[in-house]
């Protein structure tokens, strides 16, 4: 009884559909055990259908396939790449493996996501300076679509590739069109928190078949066409289990329920909080459906009298797993003194967000019960002080 009681809820937890062991038990008695076979081929095949591009390459990780695409960019040391600012490390990692330089842009208050003036000050200033970045990472934050229209024209005006992070935004779309599909390259991770999951593991998806053709090869360790072992350029381990893509396939097919349970979480969340002074949620583009991955919201401390450091303790002790919103890369150590280009002159939006802006519990198998739990307790810390 008190373990139930007890019981955790998390943030966003693996959500199995239970079609899983089906693909997994073929793989086992056919004894396709190994990195490659038939449900990475089926799975490759079916994500690139449901996003709409030509070709999809199923990888060990997000962060491997944004470290593809760059390589496949040929980013190297002192090639600069711009990025979103308010995200997981994982977008920018790769940019430092390949010795290159980030540049960080700022967010916007319509969907947080990269700014587009702050993008077109940041090009402009590469452009005066002869150095424009190798290519523009762009991050859909929480599900929500960043202003695709406005970014994809400014870098086509300079003829810069895009890289699309939809690790978050798996089932999102902008304008009718699946996200993932703007870029040059778009990624997706099926981490185990992710809105469908393979435990681990990523994908690369593209309308250049060219190019991720050289993907497979870079990811299976670039071995030659030759009788022998024979390596002429520097390759990564990075293909996905056929047992880890029968999860996928499985995943995959319930993908629009979860999306739907994902945004009724939202929903609900903003009927019982949405009308409370001081919170704002995070909104949602015109023309653009968010998966709606993890509620996101901000918290004005001078309205509610709370900070969300109050709400997140008080969360925590319930054993309700909450989180505050990313801390924006321009803020973290480990890229002390990169450039970050804000909003606008006074403005640093990312910031703003991280020092006000919090996530709550959004897993798809969270209950009703529990999610009412969740709000019941963010309601009373908002009391405590008000
Ligand atoms: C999860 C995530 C990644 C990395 O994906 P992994 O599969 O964990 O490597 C990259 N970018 C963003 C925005 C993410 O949320």
């Amino acid at each position: 009884m008190q373990e139930i009681l007890q019981k955790r809820i998390y943030l966003s937890s693996p959500h199995m559909s239970g079609n899983e062991l089906k693909y997994i038990n073929e793989a086992f008695e056919t004894n396709w055990i190994a990195p490659l076979g038939p449900n990475v081929d089926a799975f490759e095949k079916e994500i690139a259908n449901y996003v709409g591009v030509s070709e999809a390459v199923a990888v060990s990780s997000g962060t491997a396939a944004i470290h593809l695409a760059l390589s496949l960019l040929d980013v190297k040391k002192g090639d600069k790449v711009f990025c979103s600012t308010l995200t997981f490390v994982a977008s920018a990692n790769p940019i430092l493996y390949q010795g290159a330089e980030p540049v960080f842009i700022d967010s916007e208050p319509e969907t947080w996501n990269m700014s587009p003036l702050a993008l077109e000050r940041a090009l402009k200033e590469a452009f005066m300076d002869g150095k424009l970045p190798k290519a523009v990472i762009v991050v859909n934050l929480y599900g929500q679509s960043a202003k695709m229209d406005e970014i994809v024209s400014m870098c086509n005006q300079y003829d810069i590739p895009i890289i699309e992070d939809a690790a978050e935004s798996l089932g999102s779309t902008y304008k009718g069109k699946a996200s993932g599909s703007f870029g040059k390259f778009g990624v997706f991770s099926f981490n185990g928190n992710k809105i469908i999951t393979t435990s681990s593991g990523g994908m690369l998806v593209s309308n250049d078949i060219e190019a991720l053709k050289k993907a497979r090869f870079l990811a299976t360790q670039a071995k030659d066409q030759a009788p022998h072992y024979q390596h002429s350029t520097i390759g990564f381990n990075y293909r996905m289990s056929n047992i880890l893509a029968g999860i996928g396939r499985a995943q995959l097919e319930v993908l629009e329920e979860r999306v739907k349970a994902r945004r009724l979480l939202f929903d609900r969340y903003y009927q019982e909080l949405g009308c409370k002074p001081g919170i704002k949620f995070m909104p949602e583009l015109n023309d653009t459906q968010s998966n709606r991955w993890l509620t996101a919201l901000t918290i004005d401390e001078k309205v509610t009298g709370t900070s969300i450091h109050s709400i997140l303790n008080a969360l925590a002790v319930e054993h309700i797993e909450a989180r505050s919103v990313w801390k924006p890369l321009h803020m973290q150590p480990l890229f002390k003194g990169v450039k970050c280009y804000t909003h606008n002159e006074n403005t640093n939006v990312s910031e703003h967000l991280f020092n006000t802006g919090l996530c709550l519990p959004s897993g798809s198998n969270m209950t009703e019960e529990e999610q009412l739990k969740v709000i019941k307790y963010v309601k009373e810390s908002l009391k405590i002080r008000v």
